[in-house]
């Protein structure tokens, strides 16, 4: 899941972890509905090795995972890959396809391991 702020950043984590789960690498959750605590999106991700990517170093996925008590198994922050936090939504395809690289990288090291998408909804909005 991606912290889907405001900047190209958070958009960028939007957007990768979308194509990401589109394309049957792992599957999508609602942050938002984490963060509102609702039961049904809290058990579906303490279920899952959850993989997190935050536009900044101001990590808002992976802290909203952590008021909720919930783990995160692989933490990626996209301004670590070198692309410039700006006040601009644009996107540039070529960024988009570093953030799902550096997850897929992160992955295929071992740093989390089940992320092929189970079975069911795709989505904890079912819920
Ligand atoms: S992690 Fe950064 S880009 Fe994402 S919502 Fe927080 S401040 Fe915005």
């Amino acid at each position: 899941m991606g912290c889907a702020g405001a900047a190209n950043v958070g958009q960028l984590s939007h957007r990768a972890a979308a194509e990401l789960a589109g394309e049957g690498f792992a599957r999508p959750f609602c942050l938002a509905g984490i963060g509102a605590h609702i039961k049904g999106f809290l058990k579906g991700a303490s279920d899952a090795d959850n993989i997190v990517i935050d536009g900044c170093a101001m990590a808002c996925g992976r802290t909203i995972l952590e008021h909720a008590g919930l783990s995160v198994a692989c933490h990626l922050v996209v301004t670590d890959l070198g692309i410039e936090k700006r006040m601009n939504p644009l996107l540039s395809d070529e960024d988009v396809a570093k953030v799902k690289e550096a997850v897929r990288s992160r992955l295929a090291s071992g740093e989390a391991g089940k992320s092929a998408p189970p079975e069911g909804p795709s989505c904890g909005c079912s819920s």
